[in-house]
């Protein structure tokens, strides 16, 4: 009998007889939590409360302590797993591989000693190595449809930089993004030598922090709150102050602004404003690459998560047709046997 996969109307990822991802699940003992993104920490306090461990990866504990407060995990019992390492919970075998995604993600499988396997990819972008051979892989459908296609072949590391130094001659540069891209942005500027001040609020310093004690190159980082932040912001000296997406609406309107958002596929990059930019840096893959990495994988079956976005129908609709590996989304809010397909 292959292990047990489906996805709970909350949007757990359940894999074999004891794992649940990315959401709480009240039948489950373990949770794994893949990244630190919100969408993925769904009922962790719960989980922390009523699971006999929550597993991760040192580095997303490190950012979620930042994200979610230091006391979080005060709730319960954590353990942190290094890419390629298992553990063994009741005749499974649990493992997280590296996602190419954000600091610290992780795709999970689950296998037991009669060979079984069952994954999830969590969020990936290209790049990212697939988990070969299972019985039912559980893939993410953020851009599940296939007009969402990058449509261009550019590397888009290069001009993000040359549109920073440009606009940097004239003074500072606001980028908006969300935790995980901006410091993202930060290497790629620090490993294409620009050495201007980065000035950042607290909370994302303080994730830029746990970015560089994980390896990630940023180099010296300014809190906009300090005197020195202040002068270089107010008398728009060049620097490159980063900010959340949602303060794009109140932060540096008069200044050079650019966004990073994977939601464009037409052009690497468009200008959405008088003086702003969106740059479509994105952190998953598109439409051609979910295909390609389930090409590579060759699961048996296939389930796309329906829960965190809604293109999880179409997704498994293409997997069939191109692929001809059966697949469903799940859950499906159409139907109300949801356990039954596999
Ligand atoms: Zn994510």
């Amino acid at each position: 009998m292959p292990l047990r996969t489906s996805i709970s109307d909350r949007g757990a990822i359940l894999l074999g007889n004891s794992v649940a991802c990315d959401a709480f699940d009240e039948t489950r003992p373990l949770r794994v939590v893949t990244h630190a993104h919100a969408d993925h920490l769904v009922g962790l306090r719960r989980s922390l409360k009523s699971c006999e461990k929550v597993l991760m990866t040192k580095a997303t504990k490190d950012l979620i302590e930042v994200l979610k407060g230091p006391r979080t995990f005060n709730l319960g019992t954590t353990e942190q797993l290094e890419y390629g390492k298992s553990i063994e919970y009741n005749n499974e075998q649990i493992t997280l591989i590296k996602a190419n995604h954000i600091l610290g993600a992780a795709q999970v499988l689950v296998e037991n000693k009669k060979g079984n396997r069952v994954a999830y990819t969590g969020d990936f972008k290209n790049r990212t190595k697939p988990i070969e051979d299972c019985d039912t892989l559980v893939v993410e459908a953020t851009y599940g449809i296939p007009s969402f296609k990058r449509s261009f072949n550019l590397d888009i590391s290069e001009l993000l930089v040359s549109m920073i130094e440009k606009r940097l001659r004239t003074g500072n540069v606001y980028v908006f993004g969300y935790y995980g891209k901006l410091q993202e942005v930060m290497q790629i500027l620090r490993s294409a030598h620009v050495h201007v001040p980065f000035v950042m609020p607290e909370r994302i310093l303080e994730v830029s922090e746990v970015c560089k004690r994980h390896g990630m190159n940023l180099g010296d980082l300014t809190l906009s709150s300090d005197n020195n932040g202040k002068e270089l912001l107010e008398k728009n000296l060049p620097c490159v102050a980063f900010y959340h997406m949602n303060k794009r609406k109140s932060i540096g309107i008069e200044s050079s602004r650019i966004c990073v958002s994977g939601w464009e596929f037409r052009l690497p990059c468009k200008q959405i404003g008088r003086k702003e930019h969106l740059v479509a840096l994105s952190d998953h893959s598109d439409f051609e690459e979910l295909i390609e990495y389930i090409r590579r994988s060759k699961p048996k079956k296939v389930i796309t998560d329906n829960y965190r976005v809604k293109h999880g129908d179409v997704l498994a609709k293409e997997i069939h047709k191109r692929l001809g590996i059966p697949a469903r989304a799940m859950p499906n809010r159409n139907c109300k046997q949801l356990t039954s397909f596999f």
